[in-house]
């Protein structure tokens, strides 16, 4: 069997969100998340950059060569002319490190500011998918992955607030998720990767054993427009509802069959890094990730999926039939 220890990436990406995660946790827990609004007016807090500085700082270390995209921008930090903000998110960083300071965080985290593209070595990073779950103190996603000519080539999550078993919210909380192109994919405990195994996406007979996973936030993902797809595919189960690419990890580790993303306002484009880890997790664990129309996610594009329409990932079986009930349900 393959030895994922034997990848680079891995053996540099996993370290990374777990340093990541000891921050976000940190912070979530013990006090004010220090919450600020960007310009799109999406929340953003001071676990956001601290995740991102630490990741991108290891990224660039290790790989030095490789570009980086990543959602946070030092700019949103510096135009609130907020110190006492900033103040915070250096304390955040030095509590996991004490080798950081000001500076050296800032510029981690504009080593993320790359336009993406088709050429070379590409890392996607969103430091808190689902930002709005993790100030709910609900479900949320550290995200990584690497983008290699324009395809995916390895994807890890942490997700810190996820029990390890769906069905038993008495498991311990914490799941680590990690994939490389071509040789599988795997989970682990967050903070034990000695027991880490692969996961498969579930078999199931008949859609109307299915359940489906969508975003808790209405205005991500179409609520109305999925019971309808649901429905027609005799799916009768309720919509399981999950913040960020843990919808991935539920498909990817058999906790549900389906994610639906279905767009809620025309011209939204879904942006490479709360995607990349999710899908290529998916795949390898046997599942089939599109977007509405049954057309493969483009990372090659730039720092958006512009040339896609809402995500579907599905245990694969069923996937053609979602695609067409879709195309019945929304105009395409
Ligand atoms: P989720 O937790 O799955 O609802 O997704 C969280 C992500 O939704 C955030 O990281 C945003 O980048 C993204 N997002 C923001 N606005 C929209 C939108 N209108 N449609 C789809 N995704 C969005
Ligand atoms: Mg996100």
């Amino acid at each position: 069997m393959f030895d994922f220890r034997s990848s680079a990436e891995w053996s540099t990406a996993i370290p990374a969100l777990q340093v990541a995660a000891r921050c976000t946790e940190a912070v979530r827990t013990s006090f004010d998340p220090a919450k600020l609004d960007k310009s799109d007016k999406s929340p953003v807090t001071i676990a956001d950059f601290g995740a991102q500085a630490l990741i991108l700082d290891r990224i660039k270390k290790d790989f030095p060569n490789d570009d980086c995209v990543a959602e946070e921008d030092s700019q949103d930090l510096i135009q609130a002319e907020n110190q006492s903000l900033l103040n915070k998110l250096v304390s955040a960083v030095v509590a996991i490190d004490s080798e950081f300071d000001q500076s050296r965080i800032l510029d981690s985290i504009d080593h993320g500011n790359h336009e993406g593209g088709d050429t070379g070595r590409i890392w996607t990073l969103d430091p808190i998918d689902g930002t709005k779950g993790f100030l709910r103190n609900d479900q949320y996603a550290i995200a990584l992955g690497l983008i290699v000519d324009g395809e995916l080539a390895f994807g890890a999550m942490a997700c810190p607030n996820l029990p390890l078993q769906f069905k038993d919210p008495t498991s311990a909380v914490g799941s680590l998720f990690w994939a490389i192109k071509g040789k599988g994919a795997w989970m682990s405990p967050l903070n034990e990767v000695e027991a880490a195994k692969s996961i498969q996406v579930k078999e199931i007979s008949d859609l109307s054993h299915a359940s489906f996973c969508e975003s808790v936030e209405s205005g991500h993902s179409s609520h109305g427009h999925s019971a309808q797809i649901a429905e027609r595919l005799g799916v009768t189960a309720p919509p399981v509802r999950i913040d960020s690419q843990c919808k991935y990890a539920a498909v990817a580790r058999a906790d549900a069959s389906i994610y639906l993303r279905l767009p809620t306002r025309a011209g939204y484009e879904e942006k490479i890094w709360d995607h990349a880890a999710g899908a290529l997790i998916v795949e390898e664990a046997g599942g089939k990730v599109s977007d509405i129309e049954g057309k493969p996610l483009d990372f090659s594009l730039g720092r958006t999926l512009k040339d896609n329409r809402g995500v579907v990932a599905s245990n694969r079986a069923f996937h053609d039939q979602i695609i067409a009930a879709i195309k019945q349900v929304i105009s395409t």
